[in-house]
């Protein structure tokens, strides 16, 4: 047979996931030029853009934007949605390779990356990407609590996920409600007793994750007066280096947090302390099993052997009280059932985007990766595009090469009818539309962009009885 990609012969590829990543990857796919493509989309939500939803924070609308993309290339007469129906539950590989010529995941990294230090499972320790879900509306993380009683929020590492969690937890009620939140965490927020959030870099500001625009807006929060030590942004001479060898960005967001440091506090309801080159050696906890603070290992900075600055402890250390803690190191992958994967990065095994078989080191046919499976949890959203383009154009290379296996049912018809067998409440993009519709109903009359469902049961309710 020809390699796939007449109309009679459309190349299908199953995307796994529908954040960024994976309609980066649809889209270069169903643009190819002289090639006729068809791309099934799966996602374990009924809701599509993963990250974009689920993870983008809810005052940062503007960054939300990229979902009117995402709606046209949803638009494509070559897209299938299929929302709430799990990889390797409701379809397995198995199922897939006998449907389709490629499956490209595009799964992102679902979990948080561990500190492994003690007291780390305290209760009132959580990671910042369950608070994130969370105040999000995830529908897995809805149920969760967070003793928002408490004075005193240590968030631990200085990435924007960080920012992002410290920002949150100083936003006003006004502020809040003006967001497209889950209501439940408005609630929550808008009651909350926190005074006191303290981010914590090991590291000093040359080597912060955080970028210019977000440290920013944490200078200028109408509910939070910002915190910096004069010593601990002073520059020793490892980072005076770095920095002027760095690129005009870091310059200027050094010179941001020495700005901060200058400020004398205005009286607003929040303080948000900002600290660098300190390390958590152990979470404390009380009688009751709860966090009570951190003791922190105070650090100064060293070349290690391959010329990275990393931290030493100096020997001296500090307590600090914390009734809630955030651990924002950084996401990590997971491995999905039945598709090979790294369990020491985190991520699956690839070369430009073509998955490797553990079994030979070599490309597993027909299989791709994109997004944060393929390169780990870092860069913005943008990023996605370019790592998306280098993975379709190796899976276009090998399409036309003949080198994907065809599979032995190629009629879409055959796996929608399969799929709608193993999983009746899958959604579809036309049913996503209509949540969309009355979430954004929702919001109207509250001034806010939406009101979010947040669980699956009410999203599959409010689309009944017509389903799409
Ligand atoms: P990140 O940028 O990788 O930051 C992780 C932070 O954790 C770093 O400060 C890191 O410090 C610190 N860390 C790691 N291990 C640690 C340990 N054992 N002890 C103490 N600190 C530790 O990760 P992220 O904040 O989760 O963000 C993920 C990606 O999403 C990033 O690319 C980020 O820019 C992006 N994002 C963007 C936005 C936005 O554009 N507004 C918002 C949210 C997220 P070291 O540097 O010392 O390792």
């Amino acid at each position: 047979m020809s390699a796939p990609g007449t109309p009679d012969h459309p190349l299908r590829v199953a995307i796994i996931g529908s954040g960024p990543a994976a309609f980066y990857a649809a889209e270069v796919l169903l643009k190819a030029p002289d090639r006729a493509v068809r791309v099934d989309m799966f996602d374990r939500l009924p809701t599509p853009y993963g990250l974009v939803r689920g993870g983008v924070a809810p005052d940062h609308q503007k960054i939300k934007s990229v979902i009117a993309i995402y709606e046209k290339i949803a638009a494509h007469p070559g897209y299938r949605f299929f929302g709430n129906v799990e990889f390797g539950t409701h379809v397995t590989r198995g199922d897939l390779e006998r449907h389709v010529h490629a499956v490209l995941y595009a799964c992102g990294a679902q979990t948080d990356k561990r500190l492994g230090i003690p007291g780390e499972d305290l209760a009132g320790s959580h990671s910042a990407t369950e608070f994130v879900a969370w105040y999000n509306g995830h529908p897995d993380f809805r149920d969760r609590t967070f003793d928002l009683s408490v004075e005193h929020v240590a968030v631990i590492g200085v990435g924007n996920v960080a920012v992002d969690v410290a920002r949150i937890l100083c936003l006003t009620p006004e502020e809040l409600r003006e967001t497209d939140m889950a209501d439940y965490a408005i609630e929550a927020l808008s009651q909350s007793r926190v005074k006191e959030v303290s981010i914590l870099g090991r590291r000093g500001p040359v080597q912060a994750a955080f970028t210019t625009v977000e440290v920013k807006e944490l200078g200028e929060l109408p509910g939070a007066d910002v915190i910096v030590r004069p010593e601990e942004v002073a520059l020793d001479e490892l980072s005076a280096a770095e920095l002027a060898a760095a690129r005009a960005a870091t310059r200027t967001k050094v010179e941001i947090v020495q700005e901060f440091s200058r400020r004398t506090p205005t009286g607003k309801p929040r303080r948000l302390h900002i600290r660098f080159m300190v390390s958590p050696l152990e979470l404390v906890g009380g009688a009751d099993g709860r966090v009570t603070g951190l003791r922190l290992a105070k650090n100064r900075l060293v070349k290690d052997s391959a010329g990275a600055v990393v931290t030493e402890p100096t020997g001296e250390t500090e307590p600090m009280a914390a009734g809630l803690v955030f651990r924002s190191v950084g996401y990590r992958g997971v491995a999905l059932p039945d598709v090979p994967f790294d369990a020491r990065t985190g991520l699956i095994p690839n070369a430009k985007g073509r998955v490797l078989d553990p079994s030979h080191g070599g490309p597993l046919a027909g299989h791709y990766a994109t997004g944060w499976i393929k390169r780990g949890p870092t860069g913005v959203i943008g990023n996605n595009k370019a790592d998306s383009v280098e993975t379709v154009n190796v899976l276009l290379e090998d399409a036309a090469a003949g080198a994907l296996p065809e599979p032995a049912m190629p009629d879409p018809a055959a796996l929608e009818a399969l799929v709608r067998e193993r999983r009746p409440g899958v959604v579809s993009f036309a049913d996503w539309k209509r949540l969309d519709a009355i979430e954004v109903e929702r919001g109207q009359p509250l001034g806010r962009p939406r009101v979010k469902l947040t669980s699956v049961e009410e999203m599959l309710a409010a689309l009944e009885p017509a389903r799409g």
